[in-house]
């Protein structure tokens, strides 16, 4: 038995009347967008939608900021996925021309990069599908809630409530999969409720192969990225013990020596929380001209807190990211510096 969630207890939520009748009224033309840097769960929650949109009779296009790593990229419908840069036209005019627009897995629209200007000047029914904490982002419906796994559970959650349940299949059970199983870390974290398993068996009642997709996702790096990561935690690994605290750094000359491509450093900023007492970990990469960074912790730490405060980012309470338009080296210290500002914090934690 599934405990409600806001989207099945749904009846005070705004807008949701009319997004029903929008769904199951007539053929619309509809936008999903997610974030910039998409992750699993990013990218399985749309395509999961899209594909249930589409089967529904909707024209639907996904639409993320920049391009994604290959190990999402077989993905069912994630060849027509439409990425910047090289798209903005046809992006600009599918925007324009749509009924509704949907934006999944992201609670700040500065998060949507490059999309944000045409979003705003839309007049569609806009719609939020997310799981982050206090999403500044203006929509006529928003479905937000914090204690879903990830945003493919809500996304199940909300079909459920539709129409759109009666087009559930195998290739969208396998999507909304995915973000599940990514967003929970195969589900060690964000995982505890026993609802997510209900969903995540009804999932595998459509057929799909869990080991199969595992292995998509999991064991398809090339050996540069396992050397690449052999490097970083041998050679660009800084250890705080008294502050519990890892952290990993790659330069933009590190990461030409190892040929790296999209995604390969993803679940690198993980490792250092694997050493015996360790709660907060960071990981910071250069980019042409910022340096982007993801946080971790374990426990009560507020890594997006954290990043909000010090890296214009934010997140989740226990995974978090953000960027800063500084020098690697002065983003490092920066980092360094703010240790020891937060050494009660960090220490204070149960075992
Ligand atoms: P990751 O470290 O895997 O890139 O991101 C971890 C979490 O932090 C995700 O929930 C992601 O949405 C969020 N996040 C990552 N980068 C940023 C950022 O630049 N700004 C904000 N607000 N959130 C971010
Ligand atoms: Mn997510």
């Amino acid at each position: 038995m599934l405990i409600m969630s806001s989207i099945e207890n749904s009846d005070g939520i705004k807008g949701f009347e009319k997004l029903q009748s929008l769904i199951s009224a007539s053929f619309g033309k509809i936008v999903i967008i997610t974030h910039f840097n998409p992750d699993g769960d990013a990218i399985g929650s749309t395509l999961g939608l899209q594909m249930s949109l589409k089967k529904a009779g909707h024209t639907c296009h996904v639409i993320v900021p920049n391009d994604f790593p290959d190990f999402l990229k077989w993905l069912p419908g994630a060849d027509e996925i439409i990425t910047l840069p090289g798209n903005e036209e046809k992006i600009i005019q599918h925007i324009q021309s749509s009924d509704i627009l949907f934006f999944v897995d992201f609670n700040d629209v500065r998060r949507m990069k490059g999309i944000n200007e045409p979003v705003t000047q839309s007049q569609a029914f806009k719609v939020l599908i997310d799981h982050h904490p206090d999403p500044v982002v203006e929509v006529d419906c928003m479905l937000s809630d914090t204690n879903v796994s990830s945003s493919a559970e809500l996304v199940y959650r909300f079909l459920q409530k539709t129409t759109l349940k009666d087009h559930m299949d195998r290739e969208i059970a396998l999507c909304l999969f995915v973000g599940i199983m990514t967003d929970t870390g195969c589900f060690s974290y964000n995982s505890s409720s026993p609802d997510t398993y209900f969903i995540v068996a009804d999932l595998l009642c459509y057929g799909i192969d869990k080991d199969k997709i595992y292995y998509r996702i999991y064991d398809s790096f090339s050996s540069d990225r396992m050397r690449l990561l052999g490097f970083c935690l041998d050679k660009r690994m800084e250890y705080y013990p008294s502050h519990r605290t890892a952290m990993i750094w790659l330069s933009q000359k590190d990461q030409e020596k190892y040929n790296f491509q999209i995604g390969d450093s993803e679940g690198f900023v993980n490792y250092p929380l694997s050493i015996r007492g360790v709660r907060f970990s960071a990981f910071f990469i250069e980019k042409e001209d910022h340096v982007k960074v993801s946080f971790r912790s374990k426990g009560a730490f507020p890594v997006n807190t954290f990043s909000a405060r010090h890296f214009n980012g934010g997140g989740h309470r226990n995974a978090s990211g953000g960027e800063i338009y500084e020098s690697l080296e002065t983003a490092l210290d920066l980092f360094r510096d703010l240790l020891p500002k937060y050494h009660d914090e960090l220490i204070d934690y149960d075992e």
